[in-house]
């Protein structure tokens, strides 16, 4: 089978979003097996996208399109999919009830009543994340599919509908594992694994970058799940001999689940000291549903008098060195552990900005400390970026040194 990926819209065309969908369904198509010979980018004009469909249809067999499926005059991938196919547009009850689903008994707004209409015949794709209902047109030996456009509705509904009638039709199976890293960028991890990144086709090596996250998927296609698995097992024990000390899971784990764990495994209790972060890494730990097994108390210190009132950090300590500094998260992190009685203290300070930076103290230095069993741990970041990406990004890596000193300690 040959395939053709459309992205409709005049955004792209203008520059001002990246095809990311392209891409996406680039590797899953290939994954298939199914071969892609071209990618077509056109805007939100009727007469250019019946163009665009007459010449995708003469060369492949199968269209994917993306975007185009909103509310407004200007989205028009399913009507002009219709025409193509001489397919009057009906209104479809799966399709309503995805549209009034998501405005939960809420008045809807007249323009999204055009996303309860399809094509006569087409299959409704039901979409979780957004209005826009996505369906498929089989006809004349053809096969049209039209997705949404945001990546965060396009890939879970590829993923729900589209990618078993695939696999269908493909004979083939598809087996998946997701590794989760810290402590490592995309473009360096990508680096470590450049070579079989690029060689290999089965299986596909992809990477993803989340915020704060970086996850590579494996993926193998077989005739049977056992080929697939075998195929998978190899590229993954490769990718553990190169980037192991940066896994911290697999297929969906969490950095605070894989930390919770390890704390539940060696029977260790945590609080935290928070100054810069101000909770979000006390959050990010009562995120996972075990916590409460672990987790003792966490400490929300913005000013020097609550450090040494209820961190007993030294004034002297902060009359030297100040309460950014090395010196004070090892306190932080040391006094915590006292106060609440815990084995692990976890501590976070600096300057998140955007004021309060100084050339000493520039806006972006932070340090975190870990201390377990006597022996503390602080790690220097040097971090840009906004407040909030600031922050966020020193919760994973508190996190990350946490995880990375449990492991540490002899079992
Ligand atoms: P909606 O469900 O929001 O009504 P839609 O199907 O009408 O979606 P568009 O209006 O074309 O989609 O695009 C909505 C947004 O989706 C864009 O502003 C952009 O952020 C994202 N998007 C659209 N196409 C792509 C693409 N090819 N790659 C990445 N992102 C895209």
């Amino acid at each position: 089978m040959k395939a053709e990926i459309m992205a409709v819209g005049t955004e792209i065309l203008l520059g001002d979003i990246l095809n990311t969908n392209a891409r996406y369904l680039s590797r899953e198509l290939a994954l298939l097996g199914i071969g892609v010979y071209y990618q077509t980018v056109v805007g939100d004009n009727e007469e250019r996208l019946l163009n665009a469909f007459k010449l995708a249809f003469d060369r492949a067999d199968m269209v994917i399109t993306t975007g185009g499926l909103g509310p407004t005059d200007d989205d028009i991938t399913k009507e002009t999919g219709g025409k193509f196919f001489n397919l009057k547009m009906v209104e479809n009850e799966e399709a309503v009830k995805n549209v009034k689903d998501y405005f939960k008994g809420k008045e809807m707004p007249k323009s999204n009543k055009k996303q309860g209409f399809v094509p006569e015949g087409a299959t409704v794709f039901y979409n979780h994340n957004g209005t826009a209902p996505g369906c498929m047109i089989e006809k004349n030996g053809k096969i049209l599919i039209m997705l949404p456009g945001p990546p965060y509705e396009t890939e879970p509904m590829f993923e729900e509908y589209v990618l078993p009638f695939l696999k269908k039709k493909s004979g083939f199976t598809i087996i998946s594992k997701v590794l989760h890293l810290s402590g490592i960028g995309e473009s360096a991890a990508a680096e470590v694994l450049s070579d079989i990144m690029s060689e290999s086709e089965n299986p596909t090596i992809a990477p993803y970058a989340k915020p704060n996250e970086m996850i590579f998927r494996v993926s193998g296609r077989g005739e049977s799940e056992e080929e697939a698995k075998n195929i998978i097992k190899p590229v993954v024990e490769e990718i553990y001999g190169r980037l192991g000390k940066y896994i911290y899971g697999e297929d969906g784990c969490t950095l605070e689940e894989a930390v919770i764990k390890e704390l539940v495994k060696r029977n260790l209790t945590l609080a935290s000291a928070e100054s810069c972060t101000g909770g979000l890494i006390a959050g990010k730990i009562v995120d996972y549903p075990g916590a409460s097994e672990v987790f003792l108390d966490g400490v929300v210190s913005y000013s020097n008098e609550s450090k040494v009132k209820r961190l007993g950090v030294s004034q002297e300590t902060l009359d030297k060195y100040g309460a950014v500094s090395e010196e004070t998260a090892r306190e932080m992190a040391e006094g915590v552990i006292k106060a609440m009685d815990a084995d692990v203290g976890v501590s976070s300070t600096g300057v998140a900005g955007p004021g309060g930076g100084t050339d000493e103290k520039p806006v972006g230095l932070i340090y975190v400390a870990v201390s377990i069993k006597g022996k503390t741990t602080v790690k220097k970041l040097n971090l840009k970026g906004g407040r909030n990406k600031i922050r966020n990004r020193v919760v994973t890596e508190a996190l990350t040194l946490l995880l990375s000193e449990l492991k540490g300690i002899s079992e």
